[in-house]
């Protein structure tokens, strides 16, 4: 049977009615800037009647960026999403929508995602991670998705890896996000455009703010500075990627967001230092991958999250072997 995938993101909501192969079988999309703030859970209601006319669908998961707690199906905390936090979202859209309605974190979400449908199909143990604004990240281990005891697991952009680092969005300082998401290497440009201005970096940063964006194109382009901020920016990356293979001796290790369209320019850099760091024989093992479902793995791993009354996935048992 079908499920519903939707995905909460800053800019939008998208929901899809998602085929058990995993196929997008229809979609639709509202820009969250449009909606009024006491219209949200009304408008999330609306998206899901709206994208399930006509299709067979047996229940529908939330992808939201915050905290969630699981076992309740309630977000504690999503930044600019305050309407949706702590009420039972399963009770109110359920009411709303005729279906079982469940909630996970995003970044948990894609991460399963990419385990049905994407870089990590073929395997059982994954860790996925997510180069944006921040970074997200979640694991599977034994076909099994890590939530931990209250939903709060995975959060691997915010292990600490240089304590006098720059400050990161959750109060701490040198945490991976800080130094290997997209916001970082945007951060990193700027100021290796002023120890290098000759360079075609340095003269960009003179005539806007330069973003993760421009550095990828910029290094495409063979400029020297923007290609030492994304090796650098891979390292870290690697030196995180260590300690999650180290951890959990995963097969795959998909990475994915903006920031990961950089591609080899952070992957090979991040890869040597696996290799230098991480033991054997999980740094053997282990392939550290793009990401191949791009921004439509949020609502896939939400639509193979979803859970029909009788608890049971609805797009069909996952590759779960414990
Ligand atoms: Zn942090």
């Amino acid at each position: 049977m079908n499920a519903i995938g939707v995905d909460i993101g800053g800019t939008k909501i998208a929901a899809a009615v998602v085929s058990p192969e995993g196929k997008v079988l229809n979609e639709v999309r509202y820009p969250t800037q449009a909606i009024p703030p006491n219209r949200l859970i009304e408008t999330i209601a609306q998206a899901i009647r709206e994208v399930k006319e006509g299709f067979e669908v047996d229940g529908a998961c939330l992808a939201v960026p915050g905290f969630v707690l699981t076992t309740e199906n309630k977000v504690i905390f999503a930044p600019n999403l305050h309407e949706i936090e702590n009420i039972h979202l399963d009770e109110e859209l359920g009411r709303r929508t005729g279906l079982r309605v469940t909630v996970e974190n995003d970044a948990n979400a894609a991460a399963w995602g990419e385990f049905r449908f994407g870089a990590g199909q073929a395997v059982d143990h994954q860790v996925f991670i997510t180069l944006g604004t921040g970074i997200g990240g979640g694991v599977i281990t034994h076909g099994v998705l890590l939530r931990g005891a209250q939903g709060a697991g995975g959060e691997l952009g915010h292990v600490t890896l240089d304590p006098t680092g720059p400050p990161c969005s959750c109060g701490n300082h040198g945490c991976l996000e800080a130094l290997a998401s997209g916001t970082a290497i945007g951060r990193r440009a700027r100021e290796v455009a002023n120890e290098m201005p000759r360079s075609a970096l340095g003269r960009l940063a003179i005539e806007k703010q330069v973003l993760g964006e421009d550095v990828t194109r910029l290094a495409h382009e063979g400029d020297k500075a923007a290609l030492r901020v994304l090796e650098e920016t891979g390292r870290w990356l690697g030196i995180g990627l260590a300690g999650f293979v180290n951890i959990f001796n995963p097969e795959v290790v998909a990475v994915g967001g903006g920031a990961s369209r950089a591609g080899a320019f952070i992957l090979e850099p991040a890869r040597k230092e696996v290799d230098i760091r991480a033991r054997s024989p999980s740094r053997d093992l282990v392939k550290i991958r793009k990401a191949t479902l791009g921004p439509e793995s949020g609502v896939l791993g939400a639509a193979a999250l979803a859970r029909s009354e009788d608890g049971e996935y609805v797009l069909g048992p996952s590759k779960q072997v414990a």
